[in-house]
């Protein structure tokens, strides 16, 4: 018999659902060769996650998508709580708004799953041509394609050019990748649910028989497992990777409606907890359409759930019982599904930090908080620019370790229950609980632990078992000092505010400078550079920048996303740009500075093709038409010190320092601690 045809990749991808797919769009910006294997024949068209969590939005900004889904949303700015009065009957308590104030320029917003995945498709499409991708084909969703063994060759781990992950594929016909429900017509999400199994056996059975099966055998460097609650990467790196948790006894009915109700409150995000008949959330979305979820009290009994005993008529007949003594109707039904909740929560994240689980594949939790489809991409955002940056020997092998690092201590920090799944709470309690879980919902409050690329000082350091440091043999740990920006802490999320370009005096929020293409960003918070003394310190730090960091860090080709001069071949750049981005926000009157005659070339600096670079410098300060950003306040930094902050790839804060000659030796410490330097 022929041996199965090889070949060789960096990246496999299993699964391209919302971490599967964030993950190749990493990979087609930083011009990774990929494939990326689905078993289904499509992807989801309707239902399933809707809620983009503040973060999530800006993640998804930084890759250009932000937009388009902040367009086509329905955005959650209230909150209002139901709970039963004194006769029994419900009541509107209280009103309160959905996001805490201030902390994002976007609020929740709501779209459905199909959409946001179409946004991705889109944008890993016009990542192409990628200069540092010389096959030239476009990273495109392999479908209906399963990997059906997968092995590790341990020893071979380390050596950074070995592609040590033998992976098998099979290539399915159509009706062997259709889920049977599927074929039956019926227009549910009940096959996607967490109530149907695992399918895969039942795919590779179908297959078994046929003559002309199509296997391939794959080396790759690395592979990620984001295939999913019922993975199969996970399954098949053995039991210590069984995610850990309880599959409560609450299940759950969804339905995507229009409503015809005289419910007030239709129009806004509503928690409803009833005297005796279980509890409803509303979440008001795009196109006249609503979402409830519904709590079954009838099917909330012991064990697993039988779903073919689940009906839309049961589920919606539970709804109008929670929401009496006010009317429900409806004549559109766009998809419904049941589920039963699991807070789940894997042990271990990777195998030798060379097979990797994102996503669902590592944790599930309950669908009502809006998480599953925002912590899978934040993963793999996590994941994505450190496989992406190794690969390409921009950074050591030994960074991968904070992968898991990092997500253990984000799990280990969020609160467990879901409090709408508790019976007699008090409206307080509940409220209170609400607004706690705020900060994780919102993925706003992610604050990651100490390692070579968190330097947190001590009096920082978390109270999470998990909040360990990974000691990095060899490497110089560098020191924050957090007086100097006292709002910007490493590990979490840089904030944004609104700076004034000093070329053109345009208004920008930071966030807007800080695109997904792997750079890091060095801010510069330089004071009133109007003032001699101010001008020449942060002048000597770019001539020392110039000399030390910049002279030593690697150069990064970048695809046309992020630049869009760096990926046609008729006008390719002479030399790609540093892998340290320098930018500097000064707190002197524009009006006296003169951005080439004042500063150090490395705040403008110079290509023989494109000339000088205008748009790394930005004054705090009043702008014509959108007011004053007042962003040292808004980073905590004293304009009379000034600070500089070490920003990854991911946006997340890596270091803080302050300005003066003394702690420079620290800026350079840290890179060193991340990049492979020259
Ligand atoms: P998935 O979305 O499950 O994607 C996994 C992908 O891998 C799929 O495309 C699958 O076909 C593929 N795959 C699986 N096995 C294999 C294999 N062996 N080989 C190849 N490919 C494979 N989240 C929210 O944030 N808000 C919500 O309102 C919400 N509602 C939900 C309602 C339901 C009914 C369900 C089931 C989930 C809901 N979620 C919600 C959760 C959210 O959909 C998931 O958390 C999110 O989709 C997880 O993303 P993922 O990429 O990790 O996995």
């Amino acid at each position: 018999m022929a041996s199965n045809p090889t070949s060789e990749v960096d990246v496999l991808i299993i699964g391209a659902g919302p971490a599967g797919l964030m993950m190749a769009l990493w990979m087609s910006r930083l011009g990774i060769k990929t494939r990326i294997v689905d078993k289904r024949t499509d992807k989801v068209f309707s239902g399933q996650a809707d809620g983009f969590q503040s973060r999530t939005l800006e993640i998804l900004d930084s890759f250009g998508i932000g937009e388009r889904v902040w367009k086509e949303s329905n955005h959650l700015i209230e909150v209002s709580f139901w709970n039963p009065d004194s006769d029994g009957t419900i009541k509107r308590h209280r009103r309160a708004p959905d996001n805490i104030s201030g902390m994002s320029r976007f609020t929740e917003a709501v779209l459905h799953q199909g959409r946001m995945e179409a946004f991705f498709l889109d944008a890993i499409a016009a990542s192409y041509p990628h200069p540092a991708d010389p096959s030239g084909t476009p990273l495109k969703v392999e479908r209906m394609v399963l990997p059906t063994s997968l092995e590790v060759d341990e020893a071979a781990a380390e050596d950074d050019d070995a592609h040590p992950i033998t992976v098998t594929l099979r290539h399915l016909t159509e009706e062997e990748a259709t889920p049977t429900q599927k074929l039956s017509n019926l227009s549910d999400g009940l096959f996607r649910s967490n109530l149907a199994g695992d399918d895969v056996g039942e795919m590779l059975a179908q297959s078994k028989g046929r003559a002309d099966v199509r296997e391939e055998v794959v080396k790759a460097k690395y592979v990620v497992g984001c295939d999913g609650a019922h993975s199969w990467t996970r399954k098949a790196l053995g039991p210590k990777y069984e995610m850990k948790g309880e599959m409560t006894d609450f299940v759950w009915g969804v339905m995507d409606i229009v409503p015809i109700t005289d419910f007030p409150d239709v129009r806004t995000r509503c928690m409803i907890h009833s005297a005796s008949n279980g509890s409803l959330m509303i979440i008001p979305r795009e196109n006249r359409l609503v979402r409830l979820y519904i709590q079954l009290t009838e099917v909330s009994t012991g064990g697993r759930v039988d779903r073919s005993t689940i009906t839309h008529e049961m589920i919606f007949k539970a709804a109008q019982k929670i929401i009496a003594p006010y009317k429900l109707e409806y004549h559109y039904c766009d998809w419904w599904t049941a589920y039963q909740i699991g807070q789940r929560v894997g042990q271990h994240f990777t195998k030798c930090d060379r097979v990797f689980l994102a996503g669902d594949a590592v944790h599930t939790h309950s669908p009502k908080a809006g998480q599953g489809m925002n912590v899978s991409m934040s993963d793999a955002y996590n994941l994505g620019w450190k496989i992406g940056l190794v690969t390409k020997k921009i950074m050591p092998r030994k960074i991968l370790s904070t992968y898991e690092l990092e997500l253990l201590a984000t799990f280990s920090g969020r609160p467990q229950k879901d409090i709408l799944d508790e019976t007699g709470v008090s409206m307080d309690d509940f409220s209170k609980a609400f607004n706690m879980s705020h900060m994780f919902t919102s993925g706003l409050g992610v604050n990651y632990s100490p390692s070579a690329l968190v330097s947190k000082p001590p009096e920082m350091a978390l109270l999470l078992e998990s909040d360990k440091e990974v000691q990095h043999e060899g490497s110089p740990v560098a020191n924050s000092k957090l007086s100097a920006a006292t709002h910007c802490k490493p590990g979490m999320r840089f904030p944004s505010y609104q700076v004034v370009e000093q070329c053109d005096a345009r208004p920008w929020t930071l966030h807007h400078k800080m695109p997904s293409d792997g750079r890091f960003r060095l801010w510069v918070f330089g004071g009133d550079i109007s003032q001699p003394a101010a001008r020449e310190r942060v002048n000597a730090l770019g001539a020392r920048l110039e000399k030390g960091v910049l002279a030593r860090a690697p150069r990064i080709e970048m695809g046309p996303a992020a630049n869009p001069f760096a990926g046609t071949a008729r006008f390719r750049l002479d030399r790609p740009p540093s892998v340290v981005d320098v930018l500097l926000v000064h707190c002197a009157p524009r009006g006296e500075v003169e951005l080439l005659r004042d500063l150090h070339d490395v705040y403008h600096p110079f290509d023989a093709k494109l000339g000088w670079d205008y748009d790394k410098v930005f004054a705090d300060g009043e702008s014509y038409h959108e007011g004053h950003g007042r962003a040292y306040e808004g980073y905590g930094v004293d304009p009379e010190k000034g600070a500089v902050v070490v920003v990854r790839p991911d946006g997340y804060v890596g270091l803080v320092t302050e300005l003066g000659e003394e702690n420079w030796g620290e800026i350079e410490k840290w890179f060193e601690g991340v990049l492979r330097m020259a």
